[in-house]
């Protein structure tokens, strides 16, 4: 019998993937698949929630995602790679799910709400949206995931997923699903490379796993740092200083890191020396994850056939757990 404990996360497919996954969630499930069991979802269908016009893009992103999960060390061998459209449960478990919850919790995300503001959907938020907290749950509880390893973004989420299994749980002759928690790393939110809150697809402010050594340069050179440090004697800030927040989340020598802050603020320090320390570490990050990817995303059939392997799995687990729910609320199973 399997008594690892289960990590559930995944990504939406709405482009590749970037340095705010990756020390958000990313890095953590790499250093975790060996330890626990770990399912990794493709979110086709909430990519679609906003998307449902250009469902090409969702598409074609599917296997930019999946040469970036390969590219950052995640082992189809020891974690299960799979997609949400291929897992009828999840739609399933939505639908029974939907029942429970009120309009007004779902209209109280915090995350949601920021996120319908950002798009301006106002009257043209499509419903599919404003339920996607439902669907997740769906995902979570399908795989009894008990740890999810998740940008601070997502602890809204996780919140009222714990309520949906309470609630449903309540239902039912004996509790059929798990509780779960977040696991937060120690950038839980790393802001995008124009200083915004989160580095995030929708928001344009992104360096990407796969970019170019050049790409690199310029958005390094570009960053944000403390508008009134002007001479290199003058003090600085470090707090909302970009360079400084990606040093903290990328540097791995933390010493380092602290003196060059304890002189930034002292003066003396300069920006062009702080951002060359940050371009060697990320250029030595990105490079290996660059070159990986370029030769994993030359044959998308194969990565297709890996999704399509881990999603034959993940079909039997997820369909357990419906089957569990639907004989509990007495819903004829044939
Ligand atoms: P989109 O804009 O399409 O929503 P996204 O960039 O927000 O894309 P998601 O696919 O929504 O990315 O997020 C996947 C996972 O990565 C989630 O666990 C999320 O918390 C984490 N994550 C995304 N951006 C960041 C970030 N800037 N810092 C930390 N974690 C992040
Ligand atoms: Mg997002």
């Amino acid at each position: 019998m399997n008594t690892k404990t289960t990590i559930l996360t995944g990504d939406r497919p709405t482009g590749p993937l970037h340095l705010g996954h990756y020390v958000g969630s990313l890095r953590q499930r790499v250093a975790l698949q060996q330890d626990y069991q770990q399912f990794v979802l493709v979110a086709d269908l909430q990519g679609l929630t906003d998307n449902g016009s250009n469902p090409q893009k969702i598409r074609d992103n599917i296997p930019e995602v999946l040469a970036d999960y390969l590219a950052a060390g995640i082992d189809p061998d020891l974690t299960t790679i799979c997609l949400q459209s291929a897992l009828p449960a999840l739609a399933e478990l939505t639908m029974l799910y939907m029942n429970i919850v009120t309009v007004a919790r779902v209209e109280r995300n915090p995350t949601v709400k920021n996120e319908i503001a950002q798009k301006g959907f106002a009257r043209s938020l499509p419903a599919g949206f404003l339920v996607y907290p439902i669907s997740q749950a769906a995902d979570i509880t399908a795989f009894k995931a008990e740890v999810v390893p998740v940008g601070d973004d997502q602890l809204p989420m996780i919140e009222q997923t714990n309520e949906i299994v309470h609630k449903m749980n309540s239902l039912l002759p004996a509790p059929v699903l798990r509780h779960c928690k977040a696991m937060l790393s120690d950038t839980s939110r790393l802001p995008g490379v124009d200083g915004n809150a989160k580095m995030s697809k929708s928001l344009g402010n992104t360096l990407h796993l796969s970019a170019s050594e050049e790409t690199i340069h310029r958005v390094v050179s570009a960053m944000y740092t403390d508008p009134n440090h002007l001479k290199v004697s003058d003090p600085g800030q470090v707090e909302g200083n970009v360079v400084f927040t990606y040093l903290d989340a990328f540097h791995a020598d933390k010493a380092k890191v602290a003196a060059m802050k304890a002189h930034y603020q002292q003066g003396g320090l300069g920006d062009r020396t702080c951002k060359n320390e940050l371009e060697v570490c990320l250029q030595e990050l990105i490079a290996p994850m660059r070159e990986r990817r370029a030769t994993y995303i030359q044959d998308k059939s194969q990565l297709m056939a890996m999704l399509k392997n881990g999603s034959e799995r993940a079909h039997e687990l997820t369909q357990a757990t419906l089957k569990e729910v639907k004989q509990g609320l007495g819903v004829p199973v044939f």
